[in-house]
C-alpha cells in the first residue's frame, strides 16, 4: 500500500492554443541542492511500486540500492534546496521553465567529526558517473573574460579576452504525474580547442579556464565573480537563440524583433549571484543587437526579476570594482552608465538630497569602491521580492527602505515553499498514506487539502495512528544511527532537532546554554521527573568561519560530558549529526518530535527546515522570525511553541543597549553554565578552549543569545510537560499537518507566476498526454526537445 500505487482518475485538461509562442521561465541560481534522484522520479513517473516489486523479484532492495546513489550537493542550504524544490512545481503546474547553473565537479564538502572538530572532505560526486546527466555538446557556448574595451567608429567592442568554452550538462526534470518533463541545463567550462596546455606556464594565461574546470565553492573571491559569469553568459547566450528559434519565418524587422522578448522571456534572479546577468543582457542589446539603451533598458527590467535572501550586510554581495573592471572592462562601463541615469534621475525627484544619492548609489566609494549588486538587481529589475512576509517587510522599510520610496509597487513577498513530493511522499511514506486514507490522493498536487484533516483532530484512531508512524520513523532513524555510527539513542525520549547550516545567527549556542541548563537541573536533582531527550544538531559550518566551527566543537564537547555521565543515564543524550544534507534531512525529519526555529527575529528571512517539520508532523519551538510567523498564523500561536523577542523588541533593545553581563548577573542558572564552559569543564585538556566563545557571548554578540534564553528554557518546560500528555501533542501535531498547506512551493510558484513573470492563468493547466508543448525548436536529432 504505497501512495504512489493509488489510481489516479485525473483527466488533465487542454493546453492553452497559443502554439510555441509562449512565456519561458528561466530560473538562474549558482545553486541547485538536489539530493538524489532516483525514487523522486519514480514517484513523479508513478512507477515506485512496479519498480520495488521488480527489484523484489530480482532478490535486491530498493531501500539499499536507494542508498547506492551520491546526493547532488550543488548548493549549500536553504537557497539551493529552493532553487530545487522550484523546479520539482513548475514541472508539475506544467510551467515551460528551465533551471540554469554550474555543474560543479565538487559539491558542498562532506563533514566529518574528528575528536569534536569538523573536518570537510572533497565531494567528488562525479566519480562513478551521472546517469540523471546527458552532455549536449552541440549546444556548447563560448565565454569571454579580461581583455580591454575599443572604441570604434562602428560601436564599442570588447576584444583580446580569454575564451573559456561552456558546455552544457542536462538533467531532466519529471513534474508530477503530469506527462510533463522539463530540463535543468548545467554548464560545465572546457578549454578551447585552440589552448595550448604549454602556455599554461605563462602566467595569465590560464587563469580563465582551469580554476573554473576545477570549480568549487569559493567566497568573496576572483573566482566565484569568474563562476557567477559565466552561467550568465552562457545562460543569456541560449535563452536568445532560443528565443530567435521561436522567430523563426516570423516577418519582423530586426529593429521590433527584441519588443516581444520580455512577453516571452522572465529570468528570475535567485539572490544576486547571477546579477551580471543585467549588465551582459545590456550588453547584447546594446553592442551587439545596436539597440538604443532606452529601448535596451526598458527590455532587460522587464525581463529580470529579483529575489532578496537575506538581511544580513555580511551576506551582502558587493563586488570590488577593480576586480570587475579587470575581468569584465565592458560591463563595468555599462553598470556605471546604469548608475548615471539611475542617479540622474533620483536628483531630479529629489533635488540637493545628495545623503540620498550617496545611499542608493550601484557603487559605494570610500576605501575599497564596490558594486552594490542588490542595488544592480533592484535597479534592474521590475520585481523585488522577500521569501516570508516578516522578510519582504524588512527589506521594503529597512535594508532598501529608498528604492522602496522610489517604486512602491515594485516591491513584493513570495512565502517560500517546499515539494510536498519529496518532502512527504518520498521521504514519510507512512504519513503520506495516512493522510490520503482520510482525505484522499489530491492533496498531493493541491496541499491547501490538508485542511480537511481538522475533522480528525478528536478522532481517536487517527491521534494512535498518527502517533504510531511518528514512533516508527523515529524507530527507524536510531536504527539507522546505530549501524551507521555505533551510537544508541532511546526511541520513547523525545527527539529535539536542531539541523540547519551552523551560524551564530541560528544560535545553536542557545540550544547548547540550554542542554548544559537541563544537564545542571538533572545533577542537581537526580531524583526528579525529568523527561528523557535526545538532542540532535547537525549541520555544516563554512570552512572559513572560525566562530561557527567552535560552536560545533563545544556541542561535542558537552555531549561527550553529558552522554558519559551516570546520573544523567538515558534521561539526556546529545547528538551531533555528521554531514547534514538532503538525503540525511529526508531520514531524520519524518522522526522529529521538535523542530528548533530559534534565530533571532528579524534575522532569518524565512527558513524552509522548519515547514519541512510542520508537514512531517514536529512541534516547532521557535522565534517570530522567518516564516515561523506564518505558520504561527496557519496553525494558531497556540499550536507552536513561541518566545523570545520579537523584531520590535529586537529594535527596541538595540536602542537602549544590549548588555549581556546584565542577564548573567540576573540568572543563576545561565551563570552556571557559562561559567562550566568558560572554567573548562567540558574541555578539562584544554580548560581555555571556549574562551573565545564565551568573550563573544559577553562583548559582540550581534545576535543576543543571552536576551533569549530565559524564555527560550521556561518555553522549553512547557514542550517536556506537553509531551508526558501523549495524547494532546498529537492532537497538537495534527494540527500544525492540517495547517501546513501554505507552505507548499506548488503555492509559491502559482505566485510568483501570477504576479512576477504574468503567466495566463490558462498557461498553467497540465498539458495532455504524448503532446509537445515545445513545438518547432530545440530537437535533438532523435527528436526530442533541448
Ligand atoms: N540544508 C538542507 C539539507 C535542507 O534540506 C534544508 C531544508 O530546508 C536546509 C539546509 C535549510 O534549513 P533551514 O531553513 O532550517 O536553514
Amino acid at each position: 500500500g504505497n501512495i504512489s500505487s493509488l489510481k489516479f482518475n485525473f483527466v488533465p485538461p487542454r493546453p492553452p492554443a497559443c502554439g510555441f509562442l509562449f512565456q519561458r521561465i528561466y530560473y538562474l541560481s549558482l545553486e541547485f541542492y538536489m539530493g538524489r534522484t532516483l525514487q523522486n522520479t519514480m514517484i513523479n513517473l508513478g512507477l515506485q511500486n512496479a519498480c520495488d516489486e521488480a527489484i523484489y523479484q530480482l532478490g535486491l532492495d530498493m531501500e539499499e540500492l536507494e542508498e547506492i546513489e551520491e546526493d547532488a550537493g550543488l548548493g549549500n542550504g536553504g537557497l539551493g534546496r529552493l532553487a530545487a524544490c522550484f523546479l520539482d512545481s513548475m514541472a508539475t503546474l506544467g510551467l515551460a521553465a528551465y533551471g540554469y547553473g554550474i555543474r560543479y565537479e565538487y559539491g558542498i564538502f562532506n563533514q566529518k567529526i574528528r575528536d569534536g572538530w569538523q573536518v570537510e572532505e572533497a565531494d567528488d560526486w562525479l566519480r562513478h558517473g551521472n546517469p540523471w546527466e546527458k552532455a549536449r555538446p552541440e549546444y556548447m557556448l563560448p565565454v569571454h573574460f579580461y581583455g580591454r574595451v575599443e572604441h570604434a567608429a562602428t560601436g564599442i567592442k570588447w576584444i583580446d579576452t580569454q575564451v573559456v568554452l561552456a558546455l552544457p550538462y542536462d538533467t531532466p526534470v519529471p513534474g508530477y504525474m503530469n506527462n510533463t518533463v522539463n530540463t535543468m541545463r548545467l554548464w560545465s567550462a572546457r578549454a578551447p580547442n585552440d589552448f595550448n596546455l604549454r602556455d599554461c606556464n605563462v602566467p595569465g594565461q590560464c587563469d580563465a579556464v582551469l580554476p573554473l574546470l576545477c570549480s568549487q565553492f569559493f567566497e568573496g573571491k576572483e573566482l566565484r565573480l569568474k563562476q557567477e559569469y559565466f552561467v550568465v553568459a552562457a545562460t543569456l547566450q541560449d535563452i536568445i537563440r532560443r528565443f530567435k528559434a521561436s522567430k523563426f519565418g516570423s516577418t519582423e524587422s530586426v529593429r521590433t524583433v527584441f519588443d516581444s522578448f520580455p512577453d516571452q522571456v522572465a529570468i528570475q534572479l535567485n539572490d544576486t549571484h547571477p546579477a551580471m546577468a543585467i549588465p551582459e543582457l545590456m550588453r547584447i542589446f546594446v553592442d551587439i543587437e545596436k539597440l538604443p539603451w532606452n529601448k535596451a533598458w526598458d527590455i532587460t527590467k522587464r525581463t529580470f526579476a529579483y529575489t532578496n535572501h537575506t538581511v544580513l550586510p555580511e551576506a551582502l554581495e558587493r563586488w570590488p570594482v577593480d576586480l570587475v573592471e579587470k575581468l569584465l572592462p565592458r560591463h563595468l562601463q555599462i553598470i556605471y552608465e546604469i548608475n548615471q541615469r539611475h542617479l540622474d534621475h533620483i536628483a531630479f525627484l529629489f533635488p540637493n538630497d545628495v545623503d540620498r544619492l550617496r545611499r542608493m548609489s550601484l557603487i559605494e566609494e570610500g576605501g575599497t569602491k564596490r558594486i552594490n549588486m542588490a542595488h544592480l538587481c533592484i535597479v534592474g529589475s521590475h520585481a523585488v521580492n522577500g521569501v516570508a512576509k516578516i522578510h519582504s517587510e524588512i527589506v521594503k522599510t529597512q535594508v532598501f527602505e529608498d528604492f522602496a520610496a522610489l517604486e512602491p509597487e515594485k516591491f513584493q513577498n513570495k512565502t517560500n515553499g517546499i515539494t510536498p513530493r519529496r518532502w512527504l511522499l518520498l521521504c514519510n511514506p507512512g504519513l503520506a498514506e495516512l493522510i490520503a486514507e482520510k482525505i484522499g490522493e489530491d492533496y498531493v498536487r493541491d496541499l491547501s487539502q490538508l485542511t480537511k484533516l481538522h475533522k480528525f483532530v478528536d478522532d481517536d484512531l487517527f491521534i494512535r495512528e498518527v502517533a504510531k508512524v511518528k514512533q516508527e520513523n523515529k524507530v527507524k532513524f536510531a536504527q539507522y544511527l546505530e549501524k551507521e555510527y555505533k551510537v544508541k539513542i532511546n526511541p520513547s525520549s523525545m527527539f529535539d532537532v536542531h539541523v540547519k547550516r551552523i551560524h551564530e545567527y541560528k544560535r545553536q549556542l542557545m540550544n547548547c546554554l540550554h542542554i548544559v541548563t537541563m544537564y545542571n537541573r538533572i545533577r542537581r536533582d537526580p531524583a526528579k521527573l525529568f523527561v528523557p531527550r535526545t538532542v540532535i544538531i547537525g549541520g555544516k559550518a563554512a570552512p572559513g568561519y572560525h566562530m561557527a566551527k567552535m560552536i560545533i566543537k563545544l556541542i561535542n564537547a558537552v555531549g561527550h560530558v553529558v552522554n558519559n555521565d551516570p546520573v544523567v543515564g538515558s534521561k539526556l543524550k546529545v547528538i551531533f549529526l555528521e554531514n547534514y544534507r538532503v538525503s540525511l534531512a529526508e531520514k531524520v525529519i519524518p522522526a522529529t518530535d521538535l523542530s528548533e526555529q530559534i534565530s533571532t527575529a528579524g534575522t532569518e528571512a524565512s527558513g524552509t527546515g522548519n515547514m519541512k517539520f510542520m508537514l512531517n508532523g514536529a512541534l516547532t519551538i521557535g522565534t517570530m522570525d522567518g516564516a515561523n510567523v506564518e505558520m504561527a498564523e496557519e496553525a494558531g500561536e497556540e499550536n507552536l511553541f513561541i518566545f523570545g523577542m520579537r523584531v520590535e523588541d529586537v529594535t527596541e533593545l538595540d536602542k537602549e543597549g544590549y548588555h549581556a553581563q546584565e542577564y548573567y548577573n540576573r540568572l543563576p542558572e545561565l551563570k552556571q553554565a557559562i561559567d562550566q564552559i568558560r572554567s573548562g569543564f567540558f574541555s578539562p585538556k584544554e580548560p581555555d578552549l571556549f574562551k573565545d566563545v564565551v568573550n563573544m557571548l559577553f562583548h559582540h554578540d550581534r545576535f543576543k543569545v543571552f536576551a533569549d534564553y530565559e524564555a527560550y528554557v521556561k518555553c522549553q518546560e512547557k514542550v517536556s510537560e506537553l509531551y508526558l500528555n501523549s495524547k494532546a501533542w498529537t492532537k497538537m501535531v495534527i494540527r500544525n499537518i492540517a495547517a501546513a498547506g501554505k507552505f507548499s512551493s506548488d503555492r509559491t510558484i502559482k505566485e510568483y507566476a501570477r504576479d512576477i513573470w504574468h503567466v495566463e492563468p490558462s498557461d498553467l493547466k497540465i498539458p495532455p498526454p504524448n503532446e509537445p508543448r515545445d513545438a518547432g525548436e530545440d530537437k535533438t536529432p532523435n527528436g526530442t526537445a533541448a
